[in-house]
């Protein structure tokens, strides 16, 4: 890991490595059982990251952030992560959005199995398995002192609970013995009360500074049907009670995420120190380190947002290729070593900051600049007719094979394979792009006017005679004389110069797609800052589909393949439509860096 750069979070690891933090820990067996504690191999010290999603939606680019991080770490560490599924909140979970993470994480490239001391381990946990433990746990903390039932109505708490200027004050219900709250708690579990007619409270300091710290709610009553345990259960832990048993059980070692639970982080220490005195858990605890979120400009990466622009119809679905989302960054084309690529760069701090979309797109293209087949299209096509076609080769029906690089920058190595080639026919008639043709060119303007000699890349050099318009003065056809013996690749290529090489595709040979060009979904660069309405800035321009002609090369695209279109960006065929009835669908992913010839 020498290349990476270093942040806070890899010297935290690097000490806790080399003063043995955590050396000594067994591990074996499922996290939760009592046997895992105690038996099991010796684990050799290894760290142990996690990723923890609640399966409530489908995962965004700020949770590619926290997996490249968490997985990437115990990479580098020759350690663990991971995948945990918190699913404490029953109502809002479903096993759809479960499929969808595992898939997403893969997806990117990381796995969460490991494999020492003989034997490979799946860690892939669900909160909902603890479900027994955390529930011991607290009528430990019961038993102990550490925790009551509340049945002050919900009102009553929030106002008692005071807030930044004024200490709370104590619950009527506080000083019930450990005997009546133990009682009350069962009758809890039992469905005896109904939903929000108690809580189970830590016992903690009403006055603390820390809001956190004033008796925080670890059980409520819930009447739900859980995805993985039914309806077993009909009180449900809160998260900030079941997280830190969570990594507990699982032996993290660092426990890493995002800013806005630092105000947590007492609390998550006094739990797991409780319940360490209680002899549940084992020392030393997990830590928590908080970082940075992602904010990204021109995206929304709330959930509940992106479900809204998804209910109401603004986009196509969760993967469309203009979401934030893994899947519509997967389908918009970004590959995992981009976005892997974009975590690293992007570092991680603690400090809140915006990052730059074009940040994303520049990992894009470095990831694809070298290994993107190159392929011409012509996104906006007008026809352009060699006149002296027949002349120069006998027969108007005459056609030439062109062949140009897939990929320009890979020439072959003494004994390699020869790198691959693009062949293509160049005839009497070509689509250029309308605007590389100018009746009365503009200044600088060095593509097609008449008198001006220009090069179809790959093909000949031609000089512009003028044009055939329509009544409406549109121009239909653009005429040019081949200049013979210019072939590329020929001795001749070079002896007569051209102002710019245009793009082009044979019309006897190109193909018709449908190309979906994608532009950014917010015209605003912070959609979901301080009180705007994110759906009133959403770019109405944000899709544009054309029917283009790529060269004949593409037929043989896969889905999901990536190209280069020559002057016009990375494209990919889409994952989903590409194929079907043997259409050819491509979606922009991002332009290239230097606009071509502006
Ligand atoms: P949302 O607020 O959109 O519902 P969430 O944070 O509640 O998302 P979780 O499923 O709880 O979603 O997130 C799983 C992990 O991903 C958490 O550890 C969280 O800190 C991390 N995460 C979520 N959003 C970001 C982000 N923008 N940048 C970095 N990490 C993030
Ligand atoms: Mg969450
Ligand atoms: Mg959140």
């Amino acid at each position: 890991n020498d290349a990476k750069p270093s942040h806070f979070l890899r010297q935290i690891i690097e000490h806790d490595l080399a003063h043995g933090t955590y050396a000594g820990r067994r591990w074996g067996g499922r996290p939760g059982d009592a046997a895992c504690h105690s038996a099991g191999v010796p684990d050799p010290a290894r760290i142990r990251t996690r990723f923890p999603p609640e399966p409530n939606g489908y995962l965004h680019v700020g949770h590619a952030k926290s997996i490249c991080l968490n997985f990437g770490l115990a990479r580098d560490y020759g350690g663990v992560c991971h995948l945990r599924f918190d699913d404490t909140n029953p109502e809002k979970e479903e096993r759809e959005y479960v499929e969808a993470i595992i898939d997403a994480v893969r997806w990117l490239g990381f796995s969460w199995e490991s494999s020492f001391g003989g034997r490979t381990e799946s860690h892939l946990y669900y909160a909902s398995d603890y479900f027994d433990f955390m529930y011991r746990a607290a009528e430990y903390l019961i038993e102990a002192g550490h925790a009551y039932v509340d049945e002050q109505s919900a009102e009553d708490m929030r106002i008692n609970r005071g807030d930044f200027s004024r200490p709370g004050v104590n619950s009527p219900f506080r000083d019930r013995t450990p005997a009546e709250n133990l009682a009350r708690f069962r009758q809890m579990r039992d469905g005896q009360l109904p939903d929000g007619a108690a809580v189970l409270r830590a016992k903690i300091d009403m006055a603390s500074p820390n809001i956190n710290l004033r008796d925080p709610t670890l059980y409520r009553i819930r009447r739900a049907t859980h995805h993985n345990t039914g309806d077993r259960w009909c009180i449900y832990p809160m998260y900030t009670y079941a997280h830190p048993i969570e990594d507990a059980l699982e032996q993290i070692t660092h426990s890493i995420c995002t800013l806005e639970f630092e105000d947590q982080r007492p609390f998550y220490d006094w739990l797991l120190q409780r319940l360490i005195e209680g002899g549940l858990l084992q020392a030393p605890p997990p830590r928590q380190y908080e970082f940075a979120r992602l904010n990204l400009t021109y995206v929304v990466t709330s959930k509940r947002k992106l479900k809204q622009l998804v209910d109401e119809g603004h986009v196509q679905g969760w993967d469309d290729p203009r979401m934030p989302t893994i899947v519509g960054l997967r389908r918009r084309g970004y590959t995992p070593q981009a976005i892997q690529r974009f975590a690293e760069r992007i570092g991680v701090s603690k400090a809140d900051s915006w990052i730059d979309y074009s940040v994303l797109e520049g990992c894009l293209r470095e990831d694809l600049e070298l290994r993107a087949h190159r392929a011409m299209a012509v996104l906006d096509p007008v026809k352009l007719v060699l006149t002296n076609w027949a002349e120069v080769f006998g027969h108007d029906d005459h056609t030439e094979i062109c062949t140009l690089p897939a990929l320009p920058h890979s020439p072959a190595g003494e004994g390699q394979a020869p790198p691959p080639e693009r062949v293509f026919r160049i005839g009497k008639a070509v689509w250029i792009e309308r605007e590389d043709f100018e009746e009365v060119p503009p200044k600088g303007y060095k593509r097609l006017y008449p008198g001006n000699v220009v090069r179809l890349k790959g093909g000949y050099v031609i000089e512009c005679t003028g044009c055939l318009k329509d009544e409406q003065g549109r121009v239909v056809e653009v005429h040019a004389k081949v200049v013979p013996g210019t072939k590329s690749g020929t001795p001749g290529a070079d002896s007569v110069k051209a102002k710019a090489a245009i793009t082009w595709v044979g019309v006897h040979d190109g193909l018709p797609a449908e190309v979906r060009l994608y532009d950014r979904l917010f015209t605003d660069p912070h959609p979901d800052a301080g009180g705007k309405n994110f759906l009133q800035l959403l770019n109405p321009d944000s899709l544009k589909v054309v029917t283009a002609y790529v060269e004949p090369t593409l037929a043989r695209a896969q889905a999901d393949d990536k190209f280069q279109f020559e002057r016009h960006g990375y494209f990919v065929a889409d994952r989903i439509d590409h194929g079907q009835d043997g259409r050819l669908v491509f979606n922009r992913i991002t332009g290239l860096k230097d606009s071509w010839g502006k």
